[in-house]
């Protein structure tokens, strides 16, 4: 019998089956691996949400920033969207511009503008006149313009 910390969520799981084979993690349903007899068993890895490399430069908001504006335009203009990454590449920008040596992506950062502020004006272009026509009163087709004059009354 082979026991070893769950690599995925570090329960210690008591394999019956020989080294290399797949168990499931009793507690978190992973697939895991028995690793072989005697051989100390690797350190749980705890797969981040941080995508960047660890060191370097912080661009994660910058590159947001442009994923959302190209969503925008490519969702139809979803209005929030935009928004959010104008606001979003507004703010990466300005970090990029204070501190150079820690926030990076200025590129990003202004793709992230333009194209949010696209998705914005594309979206305005669309839905202004929308609204306008749902805004204007309704005069059905063949309806008679009422005359300027009199009272209409019967
Ligand atoms: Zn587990």
């Amino acid at each position: 019998m082979t026991t070893f910390p769950c690599p995925s969520c570090g329960r210690t799981i008591a394999a019956e089956v020989p080294p290399g084979s797949a168990v499931n993690c009793p507690l978190c349903r992973q697939v895991v691996t028995v690793p072989g007899e005697g051989v100390a068993a690797a350190p749980p890895i705890q797969p981040g949400p941080y995508m960047g490399p660890p060191q370097g430069l912080r661009q994660g908001m910058a590159i947001t920033s442009m994923i959302l504006g190209i969503l925008s335009i490519v969702t139809g203009c979803f209005p929030v969207l935009g928004l959010i990454g104008l606001i979003l590449g507004i703010v990466a920008l300005s970090r990029a511009n204070r501190r150079p040596a820690e926030y990076g992506g200025r590129g990003f950062a202004i793709a992230g503008i333009v194209t949010s502020l696209a998705s914005i004006v594309i979206m305005l272009l669309i839905m202004v006149p929308l609204l306008i026509s749902i805004m204007l009163p309704r005069r059905p087709v063949g309806a008679a313009v009422p005359l300027a004059f009199g009272d209409g009354g019967e």
